[in-house]
């Protein structure tokens, strides 16, 4: 069954706190029209921000890929704000920001001068128990953009593969393009062979994930192997385990892989996996 999500009870929209209801924006807001924005979503296991900076950093840089003018230096604050607000800073919980490039007469090129429409708001996150999760992965075509490095709101192509996934009873996506995995419809994919870990490079095919850094600084301090390369779907039946990573995601397992009603990969070992689960969970309660 499909679930619901919720509504926040307070959002912060262009220096307002205010409940959702309240919280409008033009209908030429180029979010709106055009999807002329970017997102992010920074974890907080109870009330403590993981990685931050490194969240911030990615921010930063999407507002400047798509030259959207923003002090991002007054995040932070607002954030811790954010939670208290929703009264979760001792519990489990994320910051959504989303930042469009604002409200102006419809142009395909950008306005001069316009104002930033800033939204965000906290909400609560179950972060528990990833290790015993098993997901059902569906193997789909990625028709995405060629810019996936920029966290756009502009995610279409994501939601209708989740749809297919959810809809079908799967839990997510692996995309496939040019015969490669690359990512999730939002998760990062590492694959294991042999005690190697295979993951994607960065690059404008897949989003920078947070997770992903924090993973790969795992695989050094533990001496456990890494390469950065495009992993091709006809080497599946040579894996052992995938995991799929993500600030909500966190490190979760892949149970089974489907592709055209068949599936191509069921979960045998697990140890790599547990070892990352393991230090990821310390470092997270840390
Ligand atoms: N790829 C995509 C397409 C995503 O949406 C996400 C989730 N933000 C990720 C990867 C994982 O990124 P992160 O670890 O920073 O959450």
């Amino acid at each position: 069954m499909k679930n619901k999500g919720s509504y926040p009870s307070e959002v912060y929209l262009n220096g307002e706190w205010m409940p959702p209801q309240e919280a409008t924006v033009s209908v030429f807001d180029r979010g709106f029209m055009f999807g002329d924005g970017i997102y992010e979503v920074t974890p907080f296991y109870r009330g403590k921000p993981f990685h931050l900076q490194e969240h911030l950093e990615r921010l930063r840089y999407c507002l400047a890929q798509i030259k959207i003018p923003f002090d991002i230096t007054i995040l932070e604050p607002l954030m811790f704000e954010a939670l208290s607000r929703a009264g979760l800073t001792e519990k489990d919980a994320a910051v959504y920001i989303q930042i469009s490039r604002g409200t102006a007469p419809r142009t395909h090129y950008f306005p001069d001068d316009i104002k930033p429409t800033f939204l965000m708001y906290a909400f609560p996150v179950q972060l528990e128990n990833f290790q015993q999760k098993r997901w059902k992965v569906l193997v789909s075509e990625d028709f995405r953009w060629q810019r996936c490095d920029i966290k756009s709101t502009a995610l279409l192509a994501n939601t209708m593969s989740n749809e297919e996934a959810i809809t079908g009873g799967y839990d997510e996506n692996l995309l496939v393009r040019e015969g490669c995995f690359t990512e999730g419809s939002h998760s990062t994919a590492f694959f294991v062979v042999d005690g190697m870990i295979y993951t994607r490079p960065e690059g404008p095919l897949i989003l920078s994930g947070i997770t992903r850094k924090v993973v790969l600084e795992i695989c050094r301090d533990l001496g456990i192997s890494y390469e950065e390369v495009a992993f091709p779907v006809v080497r599946v039946s040579e894996v052992d385990e995938i995991f799929l990573t993500g600030t909500t995601t966190q490190i979760t397992t892949v149970g089974s892989l489907h592709y055209e009603g068949e599936e191509i990969f069921r979960s045998q070992k697990g140890e790599i996996t547990a070892r990352l689960q393991e230090e990821f969970e310390r470092r997270t309660r840390k």
